[in-house]
């Protein structure tokens, strides 16, 4: 048979994609080289920020308030929540990029932040430790997701609506034949689909032909001294600071400890080559030291700690876009360390580009052009 759409890849951008694609009652299929829920590319690890005045820039934050209906809606069509609104608290000084692009963002779109004093961050949140000039955005639509909750429910919406879904299927190639594709899996068969979409996460990386690069990014848990960092009385975060080598961010505890990391701070490596053990000494002591000076009392002892991988495009902003040759194959990636919020928006933009030829969202600042088209493969 041949598909409307084949999708490569089903982490959290490609199960968002084929529940897209086959709700519209196209022909869908997803083929993954692993088994559901594995850990090894960028969807696990119990919690993803999400945010409305996004200080990456203002230019996503039509998509974001489509990703909160579409999570949503999910949730209301799977029973399963997915969502945790309660809020997000950002802190650095004035100039800091996320303190002044969250606002910037916010006052673009009218999204609702409040702007604390210093004094005003520590009155609410006594157990912090603030440096002389910082001061916080509160934005109460900020929250966590659930990452491996969300791509299953994301991969059932699909299977019930038709989608065949099939695992441990490695894609080794895809050529243009005809009028779509024919893509050769590990097994010596063939699929045969009218259009293509790329959503490989770091495995796409020699696909894309942009300059993509992985990032290992260690993630810990922590138990803390104290329940003053759970969930029903503190926010995840994000801080910006001079002496930290990167933004740390975080979340309360939800039962598992709290949560914190680096954004966008690792050695560049290659997927097959991520060190996945971790390192105390490397991995955990700095984010420790950078915890202690912000939240006292909540890296007690270290729980648990995974290297996850980031994919990153040269400006951090992501790849959305129809190939430059085969405007049927839309290539879906780069997320940069930023995309899961996003998967059922970038899953209802890639299911427009792949069975429509176009979408009404405004993608354009995330456009492959951007990098010029010189090495793209053919
Ligand atoms: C530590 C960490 C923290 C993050 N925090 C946030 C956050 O707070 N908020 C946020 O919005 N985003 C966050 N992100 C980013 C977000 O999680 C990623 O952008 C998103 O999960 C990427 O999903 P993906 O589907 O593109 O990649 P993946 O989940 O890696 O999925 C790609 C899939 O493609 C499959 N595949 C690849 N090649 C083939 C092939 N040849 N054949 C068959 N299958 C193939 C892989 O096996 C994999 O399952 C974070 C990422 C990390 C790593």
């Amino acid at each position: 048979m041949t598909y409307d759409v084949a999708v490569i890849g089903l982490g959290g951008i490609g199960s968002a994609v084929v529940a897209k694609c086959a709700a519209r009652g196209a022909r869908t299929v997803g083929l993954e080289q692993f088994q559901p829920g594995h850990e090894l590319g960028s969807s696990t690890g119990k919690s993803r920020l999400i945010r409305k005045a996004y200080f990456e820039d203002p230019a996503y934050v039509p998509l974001l308030l489509r990703a909160y209906d579409l999570w949503r809606e999910l949730e209301r069509d799977t029973g399963e929540q997915l969502l945790a609104i309660i809020g997000l608290l950002m802190v650095g000084e004035e100039n800091a990029s996320i303190i002044a692009g969250a606002r910037k963002a916010a006052s673009a779109h009218d999204l609702a932040i409040e702007l604390l004093e210093r004094r005003e961050v520590l009155a609410r949140y006594p157990m912090l430790r603030l440096l002389p000039k910082e001061l916080g955005v509160f934005e109460p639509d900020g929250g966590v997701l659930v990452p491996e909750r969300a791509t299953r429910a994301h991969l059932r919406i699909a299977a019930e609506a038709g989608a065949e879904l099939r695992f441990e299927t490695v894609v080794k190639r895809w050529e243009a034949k005809g009028s779509g594709f024919e893509i050769s899996l590990a097994d010596g068969s063939r699929v045969f689909a009218h259009a293509l979409v790329l959503a490989q996460g770091p495995w796409l990386e020699d696909a894309l032909g942009i300059p993509l690069r992985v990032q290992r990014n260690v993630q810990a848990w922590f138990a803390p001294e104290s329940a003053s960092y759970s969930f029903d009385r503190f926010p995840p975060f994000l801080v910006e600071r001079q002496n930290l080598p990167a933004p740390l961010y975080g979340f309360p505890d939800f039962g598992d400890g709290v949560k914190a990391a680096f954004h966008a701070h690792g050695a560049m490596t290659g997927i097959d080559h991520l060190a996945r053990e971790i390192n105390r000494d490397r991995d955990i002591a700095p984010i420790v030291a950078a915890m202690e000076e912000w939240m006292p009392g909540a890296t007690s002892s270290l729980l648990d700690a995974k290297a996850c991988p980031y994919t990153l495009t040269p400006d951090g902003h992501f790849v959305l876009d129809r190939h430059p040759d085969y405007p049927r194959a839309v290539l879906c990636g780069g997320f940069s360390g930023h995309g899961f919020k996003f998967a059922p928006v970038i899953g209802e933009i890639a299911a427009d580009l792949a069975l429509e030829g176009g979408t009404p969202h405004e993608i354009g600042f995330l456009s492959h052009r951007r990098f010029g088209r010189s090495n793209l493969p053919k």
